[in-house]
Parts: C-alpha cells; structure tokens; sequence
C-alpha cells in the first residue's frame, strides 16, 4: 500500500473526537453564574447564596481524596503557590523531571529557585526516584513528582526519599485528574499537590487551576498566597504575608462542575480506548509499549504514549516518521523537548544562580528525540473504529520504513 505522504489513500478520513464536550448543562450553569451577581467566588450571590468556587473546591479536593484545596487562575500559579506555600524560597533547590511541560520548570524559576533534573525511567517515562536521590544537595528544599500523561509517578519511593532528606513533596499533577497510586487520589499524597484546568487537560474551564492538600497550615499558607495575603477569617484590609491575586472568576467554578459531572465516563472510556490500544499496537513489531506500575489503581490516560522500538528509531528520523502517520489521518505528535536543554530554562537558572548549569539526562534525551510518540486524549474518547484505524496506518508506516 503505497503511504498517503507519497500520494497513497489515508486510512482515516474521519475527525477524532472533539474536544471539549459539553451541552445544555454547561450553558445553563454559566447562566446561573452570570445571573448571580457573584462573578467572584467571595461573598454571597445577590440571592444571598454561595458562589461556585467553594462548592468546587470542596467536590475537586473530595475527589482526589484531600481535605482542602485552593482554586486559582492556572496550573503553573498552582505550582508556585504550592512551592512557597511550603516554604521554599529565592536559590533554594527543586528536583524535577526533564520530561515535563515548561511549566514544571518555570514555576519553580518564578520567584528565583532553581530547577534541578533527575532522570527518567525509559520504561515509563516518570521521574526515576533513585536518580532524584542522587540530585539531592544541602540546598534541596523540594521534589516535584509530574504525573506525565496521567501517570501517576513513584509516590511511595519518593515520599520516603522526601521523608528520609526533610525535603516537601509536591505532586504536579496538572495531567492525572482522577488518577490514584494505590487506591488514594494523586496530589493529596505528597504534601501538597497542584493541578490544571486549561483548555487540553482532561478537567477544563478554559483556564484555571487547584492547590490540594492534606495539611492544614499548607492550606492556610495556600490560601493567602492566592489572596493577597490575606488570612481565612482574617479583615479585608488585613494583609499578613506575600501574596497575589490569583484567584479564578466564579464562571469557571461553574463550568468545572458541570464537567465533573462527565469526568467518570469520560475516564471510563479512555481507559477501554486504551485496553483496545494496548491490546492493537503490543502487536505491532516496531512499537513498544509504555510499563505501567501495577501500584497505578487508576490512571487519567491524558496522553497515549508510547515508543517506537530502539532497532526501528534507529533507521528512520522520528519527524519523518510523525509526518507520514498524520498523512494517514492519524494526529501522532512529537511531544516534549528535554527541559533541561530547554534554552528559556538554562537562561532564567543562570540569571539567577550567576552561573550556568548544565544537567544531563541521557535516557531523556534519547527517548525524545528517538522514540517517544504521543495522541492525545480526545482520540481515545473517539468510537471505537478510530484505534483500528491508529494500529494500521502506524502498521503500514512501520512496514515501509522498516523494511
Ligand atoms: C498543563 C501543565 C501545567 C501548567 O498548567 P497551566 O494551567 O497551563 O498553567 C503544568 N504542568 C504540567 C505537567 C502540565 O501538563
């Protein structure tokens, strides 16, 4: 069969599903929103009812199983209200994974810490605990365990790791709502845990984003970081410690939750997308599958990555082949760049630390520019006919650049 690049017909002609999904429930909720007086979450509604952003806080921290959580305008805000939340300061140390959204590394850089990158595991592409071990300086004050794709990283191995060198674990799980490490919500298990509403994540309002935890003091600490430092219970006026406004309007709280209403079928039929994924590509010489940890009770499948075997990513150039897969109808994407090759980083990191810093993350590196491959999470809430089309015209490509 000749490739749809070289003038062949595409498998697929059709459209992955679209992405997000909503209807009436959303336009009626935003409608309440708007007609509340209440575009904020503080305070009453005109009505004298309260506004959505508390009831969202409290059914999102529910669902990943912590006690309190803190809305805010964005997953990266998120993560650097939860690093100060906790402590962390101006040229202390953070360890985090290369393979992540600029995010996880611009955050920590905001207020002039610095980023520090352990490893991966080539098997599952997470933040390798014993790398991050090794990472550890006298001026370590934090790790950041990113739950790529949905994934949730070796939270047992490294909340010990944490515990063992008295350094906080924050869990970046703007991409695993729903996802659990044996049996418990990610993000309530590290100290603190952050999490992303924008348009692609699973969860969206648009923008938007949560601080979770378990922790008292964390939360209060959260709470006045995201409201100009003012204290719960405290006087309007009454501005105790360094804080922003970064809060979110009460119009996405809205929004929120009428999409969690749709997140657990959604999740349900991601997760058969998946099984019918694994079950068609395991099958395919040329791609290897991803190792998922059987401590992973439930994963959020925001991506679907995998690999294309070591002896095929030799012969052909992963962009050529990206290229050929999507002429066949089929949305394949490159994903990340090493982060800790990432220009942007090593700049901000040597403006602040005076000197420049280089990190290598060999397994990293190779694995994006060779072997990693990814679809994202619309195609797996496509009908069913849509991975039989993803399994052939990757078999197809496979065939002819393999041969
Ligand atoms: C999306 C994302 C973020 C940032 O969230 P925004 O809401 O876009 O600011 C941080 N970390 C990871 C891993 C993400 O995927």
């Amino acid at each position: 069969m000749e490739l749809a690049i070289n003038g062949g017909s595409p498998v697929r002609t059709r459209e992955f599903a679209r992405w997000p999904v909503f209807d009436e429930l959303e336009q009626q909720i935003v409608l309440r929103a708007l007609q509340s007086g209440k575009w904020g979450g503080v305070g009453k509604t005109w009505t004298g009812e309260e506004p959505f952003i508390p009831q969202f806080e409290r059914e999102f921290a529910q669902l990943q199983d912590a006690k309190y959580g803190v809305s805010c305008v964005n997953g990266t805000v998120a993560l650097t209200a939860a690093l100060q939340a906790a402590g962390v300061q101006y040229g202390d140390e953070v360890i985090i994974p290369p393979y992540t959204f600029v995010a996880t590394a611009t955050a920590v850089l905001a207020f002039g810490a610095i980023p520090v990158f352990a490893d991966i595991e080539s098997d599952t592409l997470l933040i390798d605990p014993d790398q991050v071990e090794l990472s550890i300086t006298p001026k370590t004050k934090a790790i950041i365990a990113v739950h790529i794709a949905g994934a949730p990283a070796n939270l047992t191995q490294l909340l010990e790791i944490s515990r063992k060198h008295g350094l906080v674990l924050i869990e970046d799980a703007a991409q695993a709502v729903g996802a659990k490490w044996e049996g418990v919500g990610v993000g309530a298990i590290g100290d603190l845990g952050t999490f992303s509403f924008q348009s692609s994540k699973n969860l969206n309002a648009g923008e938007g984003g949560i601080v979770i935890t378990n922790n008292h003091s964390l939360w209060v600490n959260t709470w006045s970081i995201c409201n100009v430092g003012r204290v719960p219970e405290g006087a309007w006026y009454q501005h105790e410690v360094l804080g922003q406004n970064y809060r979110m309007t009460d119009l996405q709280a809205a929004i929120l939750l009428a999409q969690m209403t749709r997140l657990e079928a959604q999740m349900q039929q991601r997760e058969a997308s998946v099984l019918e994924l694994d079950r068609l590509l395991g099958g395919i010489e040329g791609i290897r599958l991803l190792t998922r940890d059987p401590r992973i009770t439930r994963h959020a499948n925001h991506l679907y990555m995998f690999k294309l075997a070591p002896d095929l990513a030799k012969k052909i150039d992963k962009e050529q082949f990206i290229r050929s897969v999507v002429a066949e109808g089929i949305p394949v994407s490159y994903g990340y760049v090493p982060l800790n090759r990432t220009n942007t980083v090593l700049k901000a990191t040597k403006q602040w630390l005076g000197e420049e810093r280089v990190y290598e993350c060999p397994v990293c590196e190779q694995l994006c520019a060779e072997e990693v491959l990814w679809l994202s999470h619309n195609v797996l809430l496509s009908e069913k006919q849509a991975m039989v089309d993803i399994a052939e015209s990757l078999d197809k490509v496979i065939r002819y650049y393999g041969s």
